[in-house]
């Protein structure tokens, strides 16, 4: 069989909602007094947008094959990710097979070794990886999750994120995580707010819904550590990412101190089977949760799955709507979903790329068939109506 080569790669950004997810009007909930590591400021507490959570935009790649198919992906990076894309790593792909996934992902990440390793970069590559399975899937008319080896279920189950999870209840979801909102800056008087805020969800969904809390890097470990003592009685399932990334060490000691039968999860802002094998060596928690988009794409999303499996650990990948929905339904260490409420109240289902994607599937009654995922690669599409720029070519 033979199959077309690459015959160009471009960049492309693009502002608002989307692939970031981040950049939204006021009254978001998403941007509504989240404890983030910045709320130590005053200034900074209110609005992550205030300490700059949006200014990278979306980067928008596209692969383009010898016969004129096109893939894509969208995630963060915007401008500096389109220059990493056009000035460094198109040489990689241009003039390749478009089946040599592994070959371009080695060589992405080796060239960049010396400024990369993690964050924009690997967002970059990310995209890169990401839209070069579109194309293989476009051009051989199969889904990505038929190329991974198959949906291991007949379909998806999504617990929500958002500020209503009486509400995800309502709409047949498992389970509702809430955005922690007081940090450590916030004291005591923060600390009864936030397991009061647990407390009535509780008492609102009942006692067999899941509950969670994402704290966004935001604690110290004695704060996650009483946070967590707090939250037992209120049954909360995980306590997420509820410190800097870096700190390995107050990981491995948070989950060592939690109650019994509480779940704790990290990984979002992780990167590369490296940066997961020191999560699952060091003990760090129950559940990885790998952004597609961020963590090295697909291509190394299937590496870091394989290491998590061999340690009993879970993958449930941050967000992402499509890019994760073709990964988890072909993992059996990946047993449900996450899904972000988009609507600005969290009172309502809605595409978590719009408006940047078409064709996006939502969850129904909290659920997916995998036939809803059943078009040639990611199955979904670029909308013609927003603006893209290529600020640099090559
Ligand atoms: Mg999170």
């Amino acid at each position: 069989m033979t199959l077309p080569t690459i015959k160009q790669v471009r960049a492309y950004t693009l502002r608002g909602g989307g692939a970031d997810y981040h950049d939204q009007g006021d009254g978001h909930w998403i941007d509504d007094h989240i404890a983030t590591p910045m709320a130590k400021y005053p200034e900074y507490r209110q609005s992550r947008r205030s300490f700059g959570i949006n200014v990278l935009g979306t980067l928008v790649v596209e692969v383009e094959a010898s016969d004129g198919t096109v893939g894509f992906a969208v995630t963060t990076g915007g401008e500096l990710g389109a220059f990493i894309v056009e000035r460094h790593l198109a040489r990689f792909l241009e003039g390749a097979k478009v089946t040599d996934l592994e070959k371009i992902w080695d060589q992405m990440y080796l060239s960049t070794l010396y400024y990369g390793r993690k964050g924009i970069v690997l967002n970059t590559i990310s995209g890169v990886d990401l839209a070069l399975w579109d194309l293989l899937g476009k051009l051989r008319q199969e889904p990505v999750h038929q190329l991974l080896g198959g949906a291991v279920r007949d379909e998806l189950q999504f617990y929500a994120t958002g500020a209503r999870p009486d509400l995800a209840k309502e709409m047949g979801f498992i389970g509702g995580k809430l955005p922690l909102q007081h940090g450590p800056a916030e004291g005591e008087e923060g600390l009864r707010k936030n397991l009061e805020a647990l407390a009535t969800m509780r008492e609102r969904v009942g006692d067999d819904f899941w509950l969670m809390l994402d704290c966004w890097m935001s604690l110290d470990l004695n704060y996650a550590t009483r946070l967590a003592q707090g939250a037992h009685e209120f049954g909360l399932k995980w306590i997420e990412e509820a410190l800097p990334p870096d700190d390995y060490w107050g990981y491995a000691e948070l989950r060592r101190n939690v109650p019994r039968g509480m779940l704790v999860t990290t990984g979002e802002h992780e990167a590369t089977r490296w940066g997961f094998r020191l999560l699952l060596e060091m003990g760090c928690c129950d559940i990885l949760q790998p952004d597609v988009g961020w963590c090295g794409g697909l291509t190394e999303l299937i590496r870091i799955s394989a290491l998590a499996d061999a340690h009993n650990a879970l993958v449930v990948p941050h967000g992402s709507s499509v890019y994760s929905y073709h990964f988890v339904i072909t993992r059996t260490n990946s047993p449900f979903a996450e899904f972000l409420m988009m609507a600005p109240k969290a009172d309502e289902v809605v595409p978590m790329f719009h408006p940047q994607l078409l064709d996006e599937p939502v969850p129904v009654r909290g659920r997916m068939r995998a036939s809803a995922l059943d078009r040639p690669g990611f199955g979904v599409r670029l909308n013609p109506e927003c603006a893209l720029e290529r600020p640099y070519s090559h």
